[in-house]
């Protein structure tokens, strides 16, 4: 059986760099399509993490945001038009499911202006998702951007781009709230998944999705060839995330963070519970969302010139991996003995 990696088993080898300044460095990446980012980082389509006030702060970093598609249509699509309506220059991207209401929703958002949809479900690699990119496809400008997920798998990939995907979600069962590998026993490690389909000859981008748990682990996703990559936790518990605040017994200020095929989420969007691949959790309040993204871009910027890269391009070209043993990954975070 092959052995395979993911973000904590290895380290990226530090480099000569001629960088005087981290602002040299550009984190630019075009995702075809006219979905052109400056911040390569994009909220996930979660009801804890992105509706307006989060897309706007991403839009605000040269990032994006996924509206998630937990509500009626029109809700939804009245979330998008008030971005684009405040502001014309907002990127905004939305989900749609593959089955029901999907093509009037998708009709409807791109009505609205979004810049995107998603076409967000677990298991992409599926003759539900062939089927719905073709009525997509056929129903949408040519131009449209549509990206969808996830998949697992270089095959995957290559099959979803084959049926119209401009950008792919790449990584089953890695996210934090996510117990898909448990109650399945299937998945693959997200840094192996995002290696595999670094090697697709398809022209479709690779969204690096779930798992990824600071600014190191985007370096290493964008180094392992990732256009972009998507966020749930790292991005919820702010000021901009959906919920309200609230104060544990030792008074510490939470927020609800939950996965979509939680339980709890279930029964709020669908009524019931079908099968169960997440957990709702919830995570510190972080405060301001503004604050976080300009911490993890001070982060990747760093990341990018330790390198010697100014650009994701450059880093993807110069990248030096090491596999790291279990001591080597203890020393490399904040390990000091107190006592
Ligand atoms: P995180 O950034 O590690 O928190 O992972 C977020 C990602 O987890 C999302 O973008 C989805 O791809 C995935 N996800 C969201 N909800 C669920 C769930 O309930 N089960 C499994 N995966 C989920």
């Amino acid at each position: 059986m092959k052995e395979v990696l993911t973000y904590d088993d290895v380290l990226l080898v530090p480099q000569y760099s001629d960088i005087r300044s981290r602002s040299e460095v550009s984190l630019h990446s075009d995702l075809g399509d006219k979905l052109d980012l400056n911040f390569p980082v994009i909220a996930s389509p979660m009801d804890t993490v992105t509706e307006a006030d989060t897309a706007s702060t991403m839009s605000m970093f040269g990032g994006t945001a996924v509206i998630h598609r937990y509500n009626p249509v029109e809700e939804q699509v009245a979330i998008a038009e008030s971005m684009i309506t405040c502001d014309g220059d907002t990127v905004v991207g939305a989900a749609v499911g593959v089955t029901g209401d999907f093509l009037e929703r998708a009709q409807s958002l791109f009505g609205v202006g979004v810049d995107f949809i998603c076409v967000d479900v677990a298991h992409g690699h599926s003759i539900l998702m062939k089927e719905a990119l073709e009525t997509l496809r056929n129903n949408l400008p040519d131009d449209f951007h549509i990206m969808a997920g996830n998949v697992a798998t270089l095959e995957g990939f290559n099959d979803l781009a084959d049926w119209g995907a401009n950008s792919i979600r790449c990584n089953i069962g890695g996210g934090s709230i996510c117990t898909t590998r448990v109650q399945t026993g299937h998945g693959v490690p997200g840094l192996e998944t995002i290696l595999q389909c670094a090697k697709s000859d398809r022209d479709a981008k690779i969204i690096a999705d779930g798992g990824i748990k600071n600014s190191g682990d985007i370096v290493k996703a964008l180094a392992a060839g990732a256009d972009a990559v998507m966020l749930g936790s790292l991005l919820a518990g702010t000021d901009c995330s959906p919920g309200t605040i609230f104060k544990t017994e030792s008074g510490e200020l939470r927020k609800t963070y939950r996965g979509m095929a939680s339980a709890a989420a279930q029964k709020d969007w669908r009524g019931r519970v079908a099968s169960c691949e997440g957990v709702s959790s919830s995570v510190p309040y972080r405060g301001k969302l503004a604050d976080v993204v300009k911490e993890l871009e001070r982060g990747i910027r760093s990341g990018l010139s330790y390198s010697g890269a100014r650009s994701v391009k450059e880093l993807q070209a110069k990248a030096q991996w090491l596999q790291q043993s279990s001591a080597s990954a203890t020393e490399s975070s904040a390990h000091i003995r107190l006592r």
